[in-house]
């Protein structure tokens, strides 16, 4: 089977955070690795105090030089920019401008979307789970138009251009699970210094819920230096002093060297703790 796996993904620098290792293995072992980024993270600030200073007119040319570069650290096969604006982060979502990605209508995005899933077709999507991951207007809506795409992608009768195709396993992506926080958490226990994951570690306790644990650990430990390099691709948003580096790699890769994946829906049976994206569809 020629393996095809589609990443989707809200602005550049989220490649680099989620699944960035994963796709770096799978595209050495001969997937065909493919990204979606749906906005230019043009209202994104410089978060790293040791960049440049950038104005909101470059930021956009910035941060597409920014995502090439990281793509190359990863080693996607192809990549697609869909061209929407960034949302930014406004306190009352109800604020982000009317022509930014989060208030674009959902089918409108979604019949994009389902073209590109027509020609690509991919056996493996991994986008974000319901909640966004984390509460960015662009994270939730690409959810939103991840599920509708891929509905109208199957769907003989959708007024979209292509031959039919549907996925049969769909993942959401993670960047810090409790089992990852937990076990860097623990790693950093007995180093001097600081340990960042401290309060993070505290908060996971203390939820009435404990959050989802992922269905699928990919082990990427071969690989956590491409995903460093695609990090520090992004040079106006991580600092390369900063909390993505505080765990020195090599503990990393001892303690745990996996990028963890929920699984939305799948054609095929599984048994979780699932080690493989593909798993079940070599022989489908
Ligand atoms: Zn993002």
């Amino acid at each position: 089977m020629n393996r095809r796996l589609l990443f989707v993904h809200a602005h550049p620098d989220d490649e680099a955070s989620k699944g960035a290792a994963t796709a770096a293995r799978y595209a050495d072992e001969g997937a065909e690795v493919v990204l979606v980024t749906f906005t230019g993270g043009e209202a994104g600030e410089v978060l790293n105090p040791s960049a440049d200073a950038v104005t909101p007119e470059q930021m956009a040319s910035v941060r597409a030089a920014e995502l090439a570069a990281a793509v190359e650290a990863i080693g996607f096969t192809r990549t697609h920019g869909m061209g929407y604006l960034d949302s930014g982060l406004p306190e009352d979502p109800a604020d982000v401008d009317e022509d930014c990605f989060a208030r674009v209508p959902l089918d409108e995005a979604a019949t994009t979307f389902a073209e590109l899933v027509r020609k690509e077709r991919p056996q493996v999507v991994v986008t974000y789970p319901e909640d966004g991951g984390y509460p960015h207007p662009d994270h939730i809506m690409t959810h939103l138009v991840t599920m509708r795409g891929l509905d109208l992608a199957e769907d003989p009768a959708a007024p979209v251009s292509g031959e039919p195709w549907r996925v049969p396993k769909l993942y959401a992506s993670t960047a810090f699970p409790a089992e990852r926080v937990r076990a860097l958490h623990a790693a950093l226990e007995d180093r001097e210094g600081e340990n960042p994951f401290e309060r993070w570690r505290e908060r996971l306790e203390e939820r009435p819920n404990p959050p989802a644990t992922p269905d699928a650990w990919v082990e990427v430990g071969d690989w956590l230096e491409r995903r460093d390099a695609a990090l520090k691709a992004h040079v106006t948003q991580v600092d390369p002093d900063g909390f993505w580096f505080a765990v020195p790699r090599e503990v990393e890769r001892e303690v745990f060297p996996y990028e963890g994946f929920l699984l939305l829906r799948t054609d095929v049976p599984v048994l979780p703790p699932e080690d493989d994206l593909f798993a079940g569809l070599d022989e489908a």
